[in-house]
């Protein structure tokens, strides 16, 4: 059977576990050799006990778990040549020619290149005679289907990313949960979410909270937003209203690019309008908790999608990245969403929030 291994990168987020498990079963089903790669990157370059082969029960009963079993992590040798040579190496010793690549654009992105090179670094290896004439010859094709793993919600060309509902879902139950005692004593509340260049948790946490409120980096507030937001506040517990909710993004910003922060928003809420208010960050607890039914059923969708992508692949076929469309799975060109994606972050820092937005589509 071909060699097929995968592994998840960067940020972890809730419903990778599904998306693995599908990968190595679905692998597993159309007659491949399927591997873990344990600790992203860094397992690969490792190699040893970092790649392991899985079977069917190795991945069973982790489709609830949050995280990502199989590790993950940030790696800086396979940034370098050489840890890409390793990398390699260590693949074509085990016959390893398709990769299931779970992660961010950064991810993704370094799975291009590593693609891009295969054919090179498979010369070189022969060459230091760190892999036989055979295995050049049987091994020269890598193919690659990327995941997107995150919970910002923040690449181009899939409507949701997997772990995004889940982390929705942990901060509405944390605004729930406040609503009720900001309610017994009049308080305003001010809750800092992820995203610091993507404003969809922040913007969909306050739609589904009715919050009074929110700040996010792509709509930057206008000079007079401290009128603008003490009037209302002052007009809704005017009208019997007992608390106030207020979101903010991470990234938030005003029109001059200064952060609105939750501790400057506390204070102008508390100088103006003398109203008890209290923070709370939620950080990491965003990416708690067990998968909601949506990202294990995207995990599981994405990742059988991604196995018959690279089944399915000849030596012409380019990377792709298995994406959300309409509720459908679909298989975009790899590079071109992610350079949509960098694209956006670089309208966010040149202050073209209106491109921005263009940019990024429907999601
Ligand atoms: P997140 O959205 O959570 O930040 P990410 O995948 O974008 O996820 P990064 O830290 O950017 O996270 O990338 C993860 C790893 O991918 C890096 O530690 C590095 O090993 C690899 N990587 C990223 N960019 C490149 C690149 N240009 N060349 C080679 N490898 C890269």
């Amino acid at each position: 059977g071909k060699g097929l291994a995968v592994f998840t990168s960067g940020g972890d987020s809730q419903g990778m576990n599904a998306a693995v498990r599908s990968v190595v079963r679905m692998g597993i089903y159309l007659g491949c050799k399927v591997y873990f790669i344990r600790e992203g990157y860094q397992g690969m370059v490792d190699g040893g006990d970092n790649i392991e082969e899985a079977n069917w029960s190795s991945v069973s009963s982790i489709i609830h778990k949050g995280g990502t079993i199989i590790g993950s992590a940030r790696c800086m040798d396979f940034i370098q040549k050489e840890g890409r040579l390793k990398a390699a190496c260590n693949l074509v010793t085990r016959g390893i020619t398709n990769l299931v690549v779970i992660g961010g654009d950064g991810s993704l992105t370094g799975a291009n290149l590593f693609r891009q090179e295969w054919s090179d670094l498979l010369d070189e290896l022969l060459a230091h005679n760190r892999i036989t004439k055979d295995q050049r010859e049987k091994y020269k094709y890598l193919h690659i289907a990327g995941l997107v793993g995150s919970i910002d919600n923040d690449f181009c060309g899939t409507d949701m990313t997997i772990g995004t509902d889940s982390a929705l879902h942990r901060i509405i139950e944390a605004i729930d949960a406040i609503v009720s005692t900001a309610y017994s004593h009049q308080r305003t509340f001010i809750m800092e979410v992820m995203g610091r260049h993507c404003g969809y948790l922040a913007l969909v946490a306050a739609l589904a909270s009715e919050a009074d409120q929110v700040f996010i980096p792509e709509d930057p507030v206008p000079h007079n937003w401290v009128e603008k937001l003490c009037k209302r506040l002052q007009q809704e517990r005017k009208s019997g209203q007992r608390l106030n909710i207020i979101i903010v993004a991470e990234g938030a910003i005003d029109r001059e690019g200064k952060p609105i922060t939750a501790e400057l928003v506390k204070k102008v809420v508390v100088d103006n309008l003398q109203q008890d208010t209290r923070i709370t960050v939620l950080g990491h607890v965003q990416r708690g908790g067990s998968p909601s039914a949506f990202d294990r059923i995207l995990g599981c969708r994405m990742g059988a999608e991604a196995v018959m992508a690279l089944m399915e692949a000849t030596p012409e076929t380019e990377p792709c990245v298995v994406s959300l469309d309409g509720n459908q799975a679909v298989r975009l060109p790899l590079m071109e969403c992610v350079r949509r994606t960098k694209a956006v972050a670089q309208a966010m820092t040149d202050k073209n929030w209106e491109l921005a937005v263009q940019l990024r589509g429907r999601s």
